[in-house]
């Protein structure tokens, strides 16, 4: 409790600040862009994106010391995902939600609107179903009809969506080797919040920060944005990730086909 009446004052003493600079003369910056007035130094930020490809390997041999990639799975979800989107806005800073496909074809103004706002996209198959108990054609199935519905969704706004995470990150030689042949990249997990449990918020990021610390500091951090203290989550880890000196690396796909 006390580490987040403190990250509270530390986000108002930001706010304030920015406050006092806006009155000093920056209220001319649009006002369409809201999270831009406030991305200074003070905040978490982007330290630089990756640009992405089916072929691109594991991402966290791609890492430096000190830089973690921000995931979400499970979206998107229409009254729980926007108020995420609200925190990494605050913290000026970028994550890769990996979508699931029967989602993105409920919601696929939910799933512009994430891109919109600079975040990258990613498949967790249609139904995240375990692909493992599944024959081969229909795990295929469950991948490609899972892309197909972020990519529609998507409907040529930005790049097409070449990343994939397996549901419950299960995989095995085979079904890996298929989502490459697919032109996908699969992007894994380095440090898992265990936000699925009934663990509070401070419990989640503890225990990311001592996973965090045992990887070398450095990884690829799952949450998931549908869940209730979701928005809770992400605000106190962004602000944790900052004060122990993190950096964020962003992934982007390339631009193909256009
Ligand atoms: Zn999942």
């Amino acid at each position: 409790m006390k580490i987040r009446q403190e990250v509270r004052a530390l986000q108002q003493t930001g706010i304030l600040i920015v406050c006092a600079l806006a009155m000093a003369g920056c209220s001319e910056a649009a006002p369409t862009e809201p999270a831009a007035m406030t991305c200074d130094i003070t905040r978490l930020g982007v330290e630089r994106t990756i640009t992405v490809t089916a072929d691109t390997g594991s991402i966290e041999s791609l890492l430096n010391d000190g830089e973690v990639v921000l995931s979400f799975d499970d979206g998107p979800d229409p009254r729980r995902t926007p108020p995420v989107l609200d925190e990494l806005d605050l913290h000026c800073t970028r994550a890769t939600f990996f979508l699931l496909g029967d989602q993105a074809d409920r919601y696929p103004d939910m799933v512009r609107e994430i891109a919109r706002r600079g975040h990258s996209l990613g498949g967790h198959s249609w139904s995240h179903a375990n692909l493992m108990t599944l024959t081969a054609e229909a795990a295929h199935g469950e991948v490609s009809t899972g892309m197909d519905a972020v990519n529609a969704a998507l409907a040529g706004t930005g790049p097409e969506a070449v990343m994939f995470r397996f549901p419950f990150v299960a995989t095995n030689a085979e079904l890996s080797a298929d989502i490459r042949k697919m032109g996908l990249l699969e992007v894994g997990v380095t440090v898992d919040g265990a936000d699925w449990t009934k663990n509070r918020p401070e419990e989640s990021v503890d225990l990311i920060l001592q996973k965090l610390d045992l990887a070398g500091r450095k990884g690829v951090i799952l949450l998931h944005d549908p869940f209730v203290n979701s928005n809770e989550r992400v605000s106190l880890l962004l602000s944790r990730l900052k004060q122990d000196g993190y950096k964020v690396v962003a992934l982007g796909s390339a631009e193909t086909g256009q």
